[in-house]
């Protein structure tokens, strides 16, 4: 009798954080044979330490503004429909941080549809000066999952396996990754090493720490400001995040101050309200990995050297239609969710299932090898 691993899979997905969970899940729920590979576990990484709050970008007009307002809107209805036993909805109120945060909240005010109010007096009161102070938005309609629950679901009966994968092989048109054998491979590896040569990617790891705690003040809604704080749950929990430290890589080989984190988290809670008897239960660190021009990625990878030997003048700016390039056979990536990893991950998956089923072309503002012609101008 073959053993699952001796069969070849529809779809073999590395990377088991919120965007290969949802890969999965909607790939296997399609009728795909799907293996899932991660080298710790299921939301090991930053999708482990995320505090996933399912809440909108606040951005100014532009495709980044439609992808998100898109995703958002799609990753409330996917949670709330098909997890609300990992999903908590509460309304949401976000102050600006900074003058420039708030031109971009009072613009975003008028343009969006989502519904909103200001803040009333109840929720004031909990409130510093400065957050009221502060120009802020009430959505009526916001959302935090429990991350590690809502991943695990996700991948409940797909085949999972542990290791680390080393290398990747393609050989007779499949791809081979340790025992397993696929006919199309997912990276959806967040922002750890890569395991094919596309230096052209421009992806950044973000380091992020995020607290639970207990606290004898209660929460009402979600909250973004300095920080995000959660509403107090069921068990009485409340979580606090995160840290945007860009310069910290834990594959540097140096110790990360957890003490220094969690005062920089309380230091940042405290410009909003006053959280009385704290006591930190749990920390959750993580990279974000983030893209360098802020939109997610999904789509195919092109093959540097093949197209750098087949357009050798690409390096000196000519022109050639990405069509022409010569891509990695049956690869897709999905990754650079930066900070929204948890909205994105529903339009992402989806997008990736419409294309490998249904063969609907990914939108190329996605398209990792969008950062590819300026990359290899530079190879000269
Ligand atoms: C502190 C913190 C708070 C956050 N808060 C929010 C939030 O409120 N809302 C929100 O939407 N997003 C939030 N995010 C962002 C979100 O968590 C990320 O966008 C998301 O985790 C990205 O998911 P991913 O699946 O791409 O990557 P990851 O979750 O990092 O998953 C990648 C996986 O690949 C595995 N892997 C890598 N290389 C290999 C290999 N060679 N072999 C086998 N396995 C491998 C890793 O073990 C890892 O599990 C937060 C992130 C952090 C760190």
């Amino acid at each position: 009798m073959p053993t699952s691993k001796t069969l070849p899979y529809d779809v073999i997905i590395i990377g088991a954080g919120i965007n290969g969970c949802a890969s999965a899940y909607f790939l296997s729920q399609s009728g795909l044979r799907v293996a899932l590979i991660d080298h710790v576990g299921i939301a090991s990484g930053g999708s482990g330490a995320a505090g996933a709050f399912i809440s909108p970008k606040i951005s100014k007009a532009g495709e980044l503004k439609e992808i998100m307002s898109e995703a958002h809107a799609e990753a409330l209805e996917f949670y709330t429909t098909n997890f609300p036993q990992y999903t908590l909805s509460k309304p949401l109120l976000h102050i600006a941080n900074s003058p420039k945060e708030s031109e971009k909240l009072e613009y975003f005010k008028c343009d969006t549809t989502l519904k909103h109010s200001r803040i009333d007096a109840e929720l004031k009161s909990l409130l510093t000066p400065e957050a009221i102070a502060d120009s802020s938005i009430y959505f009526y309609e916001g959302a935090v999952v429990d991350a590690q629950g809502v991943c695990n679901a996700l991948v409940e009966g797909i085949d999972y396996f542990t290791f680390n994968v080393e290398s990747l092989v393609h050989e007779e048109g499949m791809w081979r990754v340790g025992d397993l054998i696929g006919n199309h491979l997912v990276l959806a590896i967040g922002a750890y090493p890569k395991l094919l040569p596309i230096d052209y990617v421009g992806l950044r790891g973000i380091w992020g720490h995020r607290i639970d705690c207990e606290t004898s003040t209660n929460i009402p809604c979600i909250l973004h400001h300095h920080v995000s704080i959660s509403p107090t749950t069921n068990g009485g929990i409340v979580a606090i995040g995160a840290t945007h430290d860009v310069h910290f890589s834990p594959f540097s080989g140096e110790p990360y101050d957890v003490v220094q984190g969690r005062e920089i988290l309380l230091d940042k809670a405290s410009k909003t309200l006053k959280l009385n008897n704290i006591n930190i239960l749990k920390d959750y660190t993580g990279l974000r990995s983030g893209s360098n021009d802020y939109l997610p990625m999904l789509g195919s990878l092109v093959d540097a050297e093949a197209t750098l030997a087949k357009f050798p003048h690409i390096r000196h700016g000519e022109n050639i239609d990405p069509s022409q390039y010569i891509y990695y056979p049956n690869v897709t990536m999905i990754n650079g969710s930066g900070g929204y990893g948890f909205v994105l991950a529903p339009y992402l998956a989806k997008r990736l299932r419409d294309f490998l089923i249904n063969k609907i072309e990914i939108d190329p503002i996605l398209s990792p090898s969008r950062f590819f012609p300026r990359w290899a101008k530079r190879q000269s």
